[in-house]
C-alpha cells in the first residue's frame, strides 16, 4: 500500500492543478486512549471496547470509501468513539476534582492548516463536533468554557444535561483518586494518571489530503480549569499536507514538548518514518520527562504507527478493502500499513 499510495500521490503532484488528480489508497487509524491496562477491566468491557473501535473504524471508512474529506471521516469515528460510554470523552469522561465533567477537543485539516478546538466545556454531547464549528463557522481556532457553549448554542450543536457524561465506573476512579490524595499522594500521581481512555483518529483520503483529531475528558481529577493537549493544536493534535497525529497520554508533557508538532515536524525536516519519529518523541521523550502516552501517526504516503509506552493503548486501522484491525494491549501485535 505504501508504495502504491506514494507512486499515486506522485502523480496527483505532477498533475496538480489538473482536473482529474489520481485517486490515492484511503486510510484511517483512530486511538480510544494510552494507559489501559488488563487489570482494568472485564472480559464483557474488552468486548465492548472492541466493538467500539471497530465500529468507529466502519463509521470513518464509509466517509472515505463515498470519496469525503478525511476531515468528515476523523469527525465520523471520533463522534461514535464520545457517545460509547468506555472512552473518555464525551459520555464516559473522567470527573474533574469538583465532581464535573469538562470536556476538550480539537481537530485539524492539514491540507489548508485550518484548525478549530475547545476545552472545558460540560454541555456539548460532541466536542469534536463543535470543535469543527469553530474551524468551519468562526473566524476563531480556539473557544473555552461558557463562551464555547454560547457558540454551540448558536450554531445549533446538540446540548445535553450535564449528567449524561456520568459513568459510574469513572465516579468511581475519581473516589480513588481523592482517598489516595488524602493519603498525601500528589493530586495528579501516577495511579491517576493511568486511567487515560482519550480518543482520536487521524485519516488519508482519496485526494491524498491529511486530517487529525482529538476528544477527552482529560484527567481524573484535574481541577483549577486545568487544560490538557488535546484541545492545544501542536500538542494533542496536528496534522499538515505531509503528516497527521493524535496524542493519548499525560497531557502536560505533550504541552512541554509540542508533541504532535514535533512528530510532524521529525517526518518533514529529518524525513522521519512515522514509526521512527512516534518512537523518538512518544517512546522515548516523553517518558525522559516523566510522562506516559502514545500517539497515532498517519503519513501521506500511506505509512502510519501507533506508538506508546504504557502496558496498553485502544486502537486501530481500516483501509481502502473495509477490514478493520483493532488492537488493545502491548502483546498484540498490529501489523500497520506500511511496516
Ligand atoms: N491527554 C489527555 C489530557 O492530558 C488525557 C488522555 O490522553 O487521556 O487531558
Amino acid at each position: 500500500m505504501k508504495l502504491t499510495s506514494a507512486v499515486m500521490l506522485g502523480l496527483a503532484s505532477l498533475s496538480s492543478g489538473a482536473a482529474a488528480a489520481a485517486e490515492v489508497s484511503p486510510l484511517l487509524v483512530i486511538h480510544g486512549g494510552a494507559g489501559v491496562e488488563r487489570k482494568d477491566f472485564s472480559a464483557a468491557e474488552e468486548r465492548a471496547a472492541r466493538a467500539a473501535l471497530t465500529e468507529a473504524l466502519r463509521q470513518g471508512h464509509q466517509a472515505l470509501a463515498a470519496g469525503k474529506p478525511a476531515l468528515d471521516a476523523v469527525t465520523a469515528a471520533i463522534t461514535v468513539l464520545e457517545n460509547d460510554p468506555t472512552f473518555n470523552a464525551g459520555r464516559g469522561a473522567v470527573f474533574t476534582h469538583d465532581g464535573k465533567n469538562e470536556l476538550d477537543s480539537s481537530l485539524m485539516d492539514g491540507a489548508t492548516l485550518r484548525a478549530g478546538a475547545v476545552a472545558g466545556v460540560h454541555t456539548v454531547k460532541n466536542p469534536i463536533l463543535l470543535a469543527r464549528a469553530v474551524m468551519e463557522h468562526s473566524p476563531h481556532v480556539m473557544m473555552v468554557g461558557q463562551g464555547a457553549e454560547m457558540f454551540a448554542a448558536e450554531q445549533k450543536i446538540e446540548l445535553v444535561d450535564p449528567s449524561y457524561f456520568r459513568t459510574e465506573k469513572r465516579w468511581e476512579q475519581l473516589q480513588r483518586a481523592l482517598k489516595e490524595e488524602a493519603a498525601g499522594q500528589a493530586h495528579v500521581d501516577l495511579e491517576t494518571a493511568k486511567h487515560f481512555g482519550t480518543v482520536g483518529a487521524v485519516a488519508l483520503d482519496s485526494q491524498g489530503k491529511l486530517a487529525a483529531g482529538t476528544s477527552t475528558g482529560g484527567m481524573t481529577n484535574k481541577r483549577y480549569g486545568r487544560v490538557g493537549d488535546s484541545p492545544i493544536i501542536g500538542a494533542g493534535t496536528y496534522a499538515t499536507g505531509n503528516c497527521a497525529v493524535s496524542g493519548t497520554g499525560w497531557g502536560e508533557f505533550y504541552i512541554r514538548l509540542a508533541a504532535a508538532h514535533e512528530i510532524c515536524a521529525r517526518m518533514q525536516y529529518l524525513k522521519e518514518t512515522p514509526a521512527q519519529a512516534g518512537e523518538e518523541v512518544i517512546v522515548k521523550r516523553v517518558p525522559a520527562l516523566g510522562g506516559d502516552g502514545g500517539a497515532i501517526v498517519l503519513s501521506a504516503d500511506g505509512t502510519a504507527a501507533t506508538p506508546f509506552n504504557t502496558e496498553g493503548m485502544y486502537r486501530g486501522w481500516i483501509g481502502a478493502d473495509g477490514v478493520p484491525h483493532v488492537a488493545i494491549f502491548a502483546d498484540e501485535k498490529l501489523k500497520m500499513p506500511g511496516e
